[in-house]
C-alpha cells in the first residue's frame, strides 16, 4: 500500500507548494488532451531528455518498450474478459464505416475509452463495472458491420449484473468469490486462499518472501495450486518480450549495480522465483547512480481482495536535473542559511546538513501506471527489506508539473488582484515554486536543533506536531526567497521578484485559492493546508497595524494585496523564530493554538464566495496521461543513431497504435 500512501502524501505536497503555478499556464505546450465521462486525459514532456548520452536514451527506449510489452498483463489481470472485449471492440472502432454522428456510437466510443482509461471494463478508481449507455442490438449490429468475432460470455458480461465489481471488500459477499479480479480462479475461495498460505513458509521469518506476489492461485483436479507468471509459466508471451527488452537494456547499464538488477530482474521473469525478485530489490535500491531509473514488475497488491498478488506495471524516470542542481547549490551552503535564520542562537545547529529530496522525470509509463498514474513512488513494498537495505522515494516532476498546468487557465485571473501580479506570477510562479519546495526540503526540514531533555515533536506537539513542521520548513522558504543570497550562488534570477511573486502567491493560496478543495462547512484538517492558512492568516492579522497586507472587496470579490513585502518577510522571520522554539522548546499549548486560531476554521462567508468564484474552472474528477513517444532513428547498418520524442495526436490514436504493437498475450490466458 505504500504507492497509495504516497500518492497522497504528495498530492499534499502539490497543495503545499505549487499554488502559484497551479494557476497559470504559461508554456505554448498544451497538457490537455481531452475530456469525457469523469476523465480527463493529459500530456507530458520530459525534460533533461536531450542532456542524456545516446547510450542513456537508448536505455529509456529500451525501458518503455520492455513496459509497454506487459501492458496486455493488466488488462488481463484485471478481469479475464477483458483482452477478449477491448479487442472486438478495437476492431469495430477501426473497421467501422457506418454513421458515426448518432448517439449510439459516441457512447460506443466512450465506452472504449473508459476501458482504455481503466485497463479494462471495471472503473479504475470506484471498481464498479461500466455501464455501456448502448443496448446489445447495437453491438450485435457493429459486430456485423465490421465482421467482428466476441464470444457469448464475454458479449453478456458487457450488459449483465455480472462480476459488477472488480475488487470487493465487503467481506459478506466474499472477497474472492465477490471480486471480478483474475487472481484466483473462480471456484476458489477465501478459506481456500488461507489454507493455501498457511502452509507456505518462508524460509528464513525475518526475511518474508512476498509469497503470492506473482501468480494466480487456481484449483487443478480439485487441488489448490499457483499459476505463476513467468517465462513457461502464465503470461510467457509478454514475459519473453519483457526479458528481450531488459536483455537490451542491461547491454547499455549506466553502471555494475544497475547491469546487476536488471540481471536478477531477469532470472527473476525466468524462474519467477521470490527468493530472486528480493534480491533484485536490494540490488535496485542500492542502484543509486545514474541519471535513468525505472520500476518493472508486479508491484502493488491493492488490486487483491486479499492482499498478496501484484499488479503488473512500469514507469521509466530520468533524474530532474535543473532541481539537482538547484537542491546541491543549497546544500551546499545549508549553514549559511541555518547562521542567518531568524531563530534564537541557541536552537540553531552548528553542522547541519541539508536533507537530500529527489525529484524525476517520467519518460513513459505502462500497466497500472497508465494511463493514470502515481504521483511519487516508495519502493520497495517489503519492510525487511526497507529497513536492511532503504529504500526510494520519488516524486515525479513533469507529472506534477502537468497536471498544475492543464485546464486550469484564467484561475490566476480570477484570484490576483493587479495586471502586475498576474505578470509577476506568470514570469517568476513556477519557478519560485520550485525553488520554494528545494528550500523548503533542503534546508528548511533540515534546520533547527531541540533542547536537551526534549522529546520528539511527535511525543511533545502530538497532532499538531506536523503542521506546525510544515509551516516551520515553509517559512525558512519564504523567509529566504527574496534573499540576494540565492541569486549569488545561482539559483535565481531575480530574488526581489521571485521573492515577490512567491510571496503573492503563497498568501493568495493560503487565504483564498485552497479553499476550492475543502467542503462548505468543513474545517480544514490536513496537515499542509492548516499550515498554509496558519501561516497567511497569522501574518495577515500580525501585519494589520503597517496594512502589510490588505483585504480589499471590488466588484463583490475579496483580494488580498501585499503592500509592503519587506514587512512580509520581518513578519515570516518572527513566526518562524516562535515556531522553532515551540518545537525546540516542546511547547505543546502555544503549538496548539496557533493552529487551532489559525489553521483550522474557515470563514465561511468568504469560502462561499471562493467556491462560487471556482465554479467555471471544475473539470473530470480524475486525470491520466497519453505517453510521449519515443522513436528512434536507425542509420544504414541499422544501429539506432538518436531517439526523437514526439507527442501522440490523441489518446485513441495512441490506444489503437498501444494495441496493434503491444498485443503479446491470447485472449485468455
Ligand atoms: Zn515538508
Amino acid at each position: 500500500m505504500l504507492k497509495k500512501k504516497i500518492y497522497t502524501i504528495i498530492l499534499m505536497l502539490i497543495i503545499s507548494y505549487s499554488c502559484s503555478s497551479q494557476e497559470v499556464n504559461e508554456s505554448k505546450f498544451n497538457f490537455f488532451a481531452e475530456q469525457f465521462e469523469d476523465i480527463k486525459v493529459l500530456r507530458y514532456q520530459i525534460p533533461g531528455f536531450d542532456e542524456l548520452t545516446l547510450k542513456q536514451k537508448k536505455l529509456v527506449y529500451f525501458l518503455t518498450e520492455a513496459g509497454l510489452a506487459g501492458r496486455d498483463i493488466m488488462y488481463d489481470q484485471n478481469y479475464r474478459h477483458n483482452l477478449s472485449v477491448r479487442r472486438a471492440l478495437e476492431n469495430i472502432y477501426t473497421k467501422y464505416e457506418g454513421d458515426k454522428e448518432n448517439k449510439d456510437w459516441k457512447n460506443f466510443e466512450i465506452y472504449l475509452k473508459r476501458i482504455w482509461f481503466s485497463n479494462g471494463i471495471h472503473h479504475h478508481y470506484s471498481n464498479d463495472k461500466f455501464d455501456p449507455v448502448f443496448s446489445d442490438i447495437y453491438l450485435n449490429y457493429l459486430l456485423s458491420e465490421t465482421e467482428t468475432v466476441l464470444n457469448t460470455d464475454a458479449f453478456n458480461i458487457i450488459f449483465n449484473e455480472k462480476d459488477s465489481k472488480k475488487v470487493n471488500l465487503d467481506a459478506s459477499k466474499g472477497l474472492v468469490i465477490g471480486s471480478a479480479v483474475n487472481f484466483y480462479g473462480e471456484d476458489i475461495t477465501v478459506d481456500d486462499v488461507e489454507n493455501f498460505y498457511n502452509n507456505v513458509n518462508s524460509h528464513d521469518p525475518s526475511k518474508p518472501l512476498s509469497i503470492g506476489l506473482n501468480s494466480k492461485l487456481v484449483k487443478d483436479d480439485g487441488k489448490t495450486i499457483e499459476r505463476v507468471w513467468k517465462q513457461g509459466g502464465m503470461y510467457s508471451a509478454s514475459i519473453d518480450k519483457i526479458i528481450y527488452w531488459l536483455e537490451k537494456a542491461k547491454s547499455v547499464s549506466e553502471n555494475e549495480k544497475q547491469a546487476e538488477a536488471f540481471g536478477l530482474l531477469i532470472k527473476y521473469y525466468q524462474t519467477g522465483d521470490l527468493k530472486t525478485w528480493d534480491d533484485y530489490n536490494i540490488a535496485w535500491v542500492e542502484t543509486t547512480e545514474g541519471d535513468v531509473d525505472y520500476i518493472n514488475g508486479f508491484i502493488e497488491v491493492y488490486n487483491d481482495p486479499k492482499g498478496y498478488r501484484g499488479s503488473y506495471e512500469s514507469v521509466v524516470q530520468i533524474k530532474d536535473f535543473e532541481m539537482s542542481k538547484k537542491m546541491s547549490a543549497l546544500s551546499k551552503e545549508a549553514q549559511w542559511f541555518e547562521d542567518k535564520s531568524s531563530i534564537m542562537e541557541s536552537h540553531k545547529k552548528k553542522n547541519v546538513v541539508g536533507i537530500s529530496y529527489n525529484t524525476v522525470n517520467v519518460a513513459g509509463e505502462s500497466g497500472d501506471a497508465s494511463p493514470s498514474t502515481p504521483i511519487g513512488i516508495n519502493l520497495p513494498n517489503a519492510n525487511w527489506i526497507r529497513a536492511d537495505h532503504g529504500s526510494k522515494s520519488i516524486s515525479l516532476g513533469n507529472i506534477l508539473y502537468a497536471y498544475e498546468n492543464a485546464g486550469s487557465s484564467g484561475r490566476l485571473e480570477e484570484f490576483a488582484f493587479s495586471d502586475e501580479e498576474i505578470e509577476l506570477e506568470k514570469k517568476y510562479g513556477k519557478e519560485g515554486d520550485k525553488l520554494h519546495t528545494a528550500l523548503h526540503e533542503v534546508i528548511g526540514h533540515a534546520s533547527g536543533k531541540i533542547n536537551e531533555g526534549i522529546g520528539t515533536p511527535k511525543e511533545t506537539l502530538k497532532s499538531y506536531a506536523s503542521a506546525l513542521e510544515e509551516g516551520r520548513a515553509d517559512l525558512v522558504g519564504l523567509y529566504f526567497l527574496p534573499d540576494p543570497k540565492l541569486e549569488e550562488i545561482g539559483v535565481s534570477p531575480s530574488a526581489k521578484d521571485m521573492g515577490r511573486a512567491s510571496y503573492d502567491g503563497y498568501i493568495r493560496n493560503g487565504l483564498l485559492t485552497q479553499l476550492i478543495r475543502i467542503k462548505l462547512g468543513d474545517d480544514i484538517e490536513e496537515s499542509h493546508m492548516r499550515n498554509r492558512q496558519m501561516v497567511s492568516k497569522w501574518a495577515y492579522e500580525k501585519g494589520l497595524d503597517d496594512n502589510v497586507i490588505e483585504k480589499v472587496v471590488r466588484d463583490n470579490k475579496t483580494y488580498f494585496v501585499i503592500n509592503n513585502y519587506e514587512k512580509l518577510r520581518v513578519l515570516f522571520g518572527k513566526l518562524l523564530r516562535e515556531i522553532q522554539r515551540i518545537k525546540s522548546e516542546g511547547d505543546y499549548e502555544a503549538g496548539k493554538n496557533l493552529i487551532e486560531n489559525y489553521g483550522v476554521k474557515v470563514d465561511q462567508e468568504l469560502h462561499i464566495e471562493v467556491l462560487r468564484r471556482n465554479a467555471k474552472f471544475t473539470s473530470a474528477p480524475y486525470s491520466g496521461f497519453i505517453n510521449p513517444e519515443l522513436v528512434p532513428v536507425f542509420n544504414e547498418s541499422n544501429e539506432i543513431t538518436d531517439i526523437k520524442i514526439t507527442q501522440p495526436k490523441d489518446f485513441a490514436t495512441q490506444m489503437i497504435d498501444y494495441a496493434k504493437k503491444y498485443t503479446t498475450l491470447p485472449d485468455y490466458n
